[in-house]
């Protein structure tokens, strides 16, 4: 797949994926509002009825005290109170009267009913005006009984769906609390508080508010979303594997590239002591040069040297197979680190000198005994010196210091710091991965299979080991390797 596929997948994928929580958002929030306006309504409308029934019992007292009061004036009429006879107000009744004629008794009668209705209306506005002056003057909490508005409001609450806990207090028109219950909390979120007028008809001087607080409101309207959240944690779940197989993606591609470098490289590498070695085989052909002892002597060590070449390039590519395999198998033996480093220095002296490079050993370990694989601890001391000849500095003689030291009575350290190239913080973090290669390292004359230090890093770690690298850009690099020690 090309990278630009790739990227193209993830950007529509990653569109989908925002779009999609984005909508599960937004359901969310918007079941949340239509749930909390469902319950204020309910809530409101519980309220009104409230008030309503409130007013109700209250004219209903007055009406009834006040009739009580006009029908005892009016079977005991006191001086200059409206007065009118029993006889007067009883309902006209028709009485056979000899001499009257029918219209006349009629009229009678119409008038009748006109003076008791005038009379009635002018009761009622009497007691109404009572009711108005007296009602709003009484204490509030007299009017609305804590016992009466709670059980009212509980039965009115359940027939509108709400069987939460609530809480109320009543408020006077400066926000002052006049009454409350115990759990009623006055600074409470206004989205969990609603408020109603008590009593809408007093003077508004006298206006007072009951404000129901449901302190569970939150959690019951959370709980009403709580079936969206298994479709949440998916989405998000599917997120989740959505970046971790771009980001394989990635690394396929990656590999896939740095698998393709390598072949190219090794083909390279490969074709080189190839072509040389067969035209020194098409030299040997020819008599003019069979016969120079000289000459012959040249050939030989071209192939010979061609040779050692391309046995060290399989050597490599080998070295690499192995990792494939399971677990490498080492033939472990007690060695002295100290001179094993020796000896392998002294063979590379000469290709250090070679380039105008000088190369020190510094090897202070006093207990330098480590159990290990020769030849693998060899191929990994000569990988690192061989590094650093080929990223040294062309304008710069090369300086390689090769050092030994015990850094507890458990550890030796070794290191080989050059004065090459150098490398980015970025590489340094890479370079212990297979196939992979610095670019300014990928010198037209350095040809490698971004193998050697992978190498290096399994070895170590199969010996118990540790390897880590420091290294700036232009001023060189230090690789330093610990290896437990066998103590005496
Ligand atoms: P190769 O040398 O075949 O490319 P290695 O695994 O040995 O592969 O090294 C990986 C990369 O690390 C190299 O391509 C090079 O860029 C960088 N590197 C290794 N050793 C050094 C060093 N001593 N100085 C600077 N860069 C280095």
């Amino acid at each position: 797949m090309k990278k630009s596929t790739i990227w193209i997948l993830t950007i529509v994928m990653a569109l989908t994926f925002a779009g999609l929580l984005y909508m599960q958002f937004m359901y969310m929030e918007q079941m949340i509002d239509m749930r909390a306006q469902h319950f204020r309504e309910g809530a409101k409308r519980s309220l009104y009825s409230l008030t309503t029934a409130l007013e109700q019992n209250e004219t209903k007292k007055y009406l009834e005290e006040d009739m009580m009061i006009i029908e005892q004036s009016i079977f005991d009429p006191a001086p200059g109170s409206v007065n009118m006879s029993t006889q007067e107000i009883q309902p006209y009744t028709l009485k056979s009267n000899k001499g009257n004629d029918l219209s006349d008794k009629i009229t009678d009668y119409q008038e009748s009913l006109k003076e008791q209705y005038l009379y009635q209306k002018g009761l009622l506005n009497e007691v109404i005006i009572n009711i108005l002056n007296q009602s709003s003057n009484r204490p509030i909490t007299e009017r609305a009984d804590s016992a009466i508005v709670k059980s009212y409001l509980k039965t009115e609450l359940e027939n509108n769906g709400i069987s939460i806990p609530f809480e109320y207090g009543i408020v006077d028109r400066k926000g002052h609390v006049v009454f409350k219950t115990e759990g009623f909390d006055e600074n409470a979120p206004e989205r969990e508080v609603v408020t109603q007028t008590l009593f809408p008809n007093d003077p508004e001087v006298r206006r007072h508010n009951i404000r129901v607080y449901f302190p569970d409101l939150g959690k019951m309207l959370f709980s009403s979303i709580k079936f969206m959240i298994p479709a949440f944690v998916f989405t998000l779940i599917l997120l989740i594997i959505f970046v971790l197989t771009i980001i394989l993606a990635f690394r396929q591609k990656k590999l896939s590239e740095m698998k393709n470098d390598f072949i190219n490289n090794m083909t390279h590498e490969f074709k080189t002591p190839i072509s040389t070695i067969s035209l020194a085989a098409q030299m040997l052909s020819d008599d003019s040069v069979r016969k120079s002892p000289t000459m012959l002597q040249h050939v030989s060590t071209v192939i010979n040297d061609e040779t050692k070449r391309l046995r060290f390039q399989v050597e490599k590519v080998l070295q690499m197979s192995m990792f494939d395999r399971q677990k490498a198998t080492l033939k472990l033996q007690d060695i002295d680190a100290n001179a094993a480093i020796e000896n392998i220095v002294n063979t590379f002296k000469i290709k250090v000198e070679k380039y105008g490079g000088k190369i020190d050993s510094r090897l202070d370990a006093e207990d330098p005994i480590v159990n290990v694989d020769e030849m693998h601890f060899t191929n990994v001391i000569f990988n690192l010196l061989d590094n650093a000849v080929k990223y040294r500095k062309d304008d710069v003689p090369l300086e390689l210091i090769v050092t030994t030291k015990n850094i507890n009575d458990k550890k030796i350290e070794i290191t080989i710091q050059d004065n090459g190239i150098g490398m980015k913080e970025e590489d340094v973090k890479k370079i212990f991965e297979k196939f992979y290669r610095v670019s300014t390292g990928n010198r037209h004359d350095v040809k490698g299979f971004g193998l050697g230090l992978a190498y290096v890093q399994k070895m170590v770690t199969e010996l118990k080991g540790h390897i880590r690298a420091e290294s700036k850009l232009g001023k060189g690099s230090k690789f330093i390797i610990t290896l437990p020690i066998i103590n005496d």
